[in-house]
């Protein structure tokens, strides 16, 4: 029982370790969409990314940039995801924050992100726009 991202980090659960630094770790998926899929985890358990403080998601996101550069190169990849999946309904399965970092191949098959997506009507936009706005009032300076 308990998390298995925290027994991860703690040593008690075996992983394919890749990175580790103060902050954070990588290893790699256990089932791997792609060669090379890596989940870069925070040490500290946050249930996922949002709750996170921000100094804490900006160093990891940075990371998760460099790393995923790494990665790449060395799985011969053409391009990657990063890929985070906040909450359940958004397909999260571990509830200890992370992010995906997948290689993807010019020839692969999988569809990430899907295709689709239709413009929404002005008056749509405009609503989402400002709704938005309101809400970051004051978080993002
Ligand atoms: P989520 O759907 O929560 O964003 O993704 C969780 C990921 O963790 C999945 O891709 C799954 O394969 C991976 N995972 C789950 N349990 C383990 C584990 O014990 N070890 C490793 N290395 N990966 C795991
Ligand atoms: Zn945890």
């Amino acid at each position: 029982m308990g998390c298995v991202f925290c027994n991860i980090i703690a040593g008690t659960e075996p992983a394919a370790t890749i990175y580790e630094d103060d902050q954070s770790i990588a290893f790699l998926d256990i089932a791997p969409l792609a060669p090379g899929h890596t989940l870069l985890v925070p040490k500290e358990h946050y249930s996922s990314l949002a709750p996170m403080p921000a100094e804490y998601q900006g160093a990891l996101m940075a990371t998760a940039s460099r790393l995923a550069v790494a990665v790449m190169k060395a799985v011969k990849a053409d391009g990657f995801n990063l890929l985070v999946n906040n909450g359940t309904c958004a397909g999260q399965v571990v509830r200890h924050a992370h992010i995906h970092i997948i290689p993807r191949f010019c020839l692969d098959t999988l569809v990430l992100p899907p295709p689709g997506g239709r413009p929404p009507s002005q008056e749509k936009t405009r609503d989402i726009m400002d709704n938005i706005k309101q809400r970051l009032d004051g978080t993002l300076s």
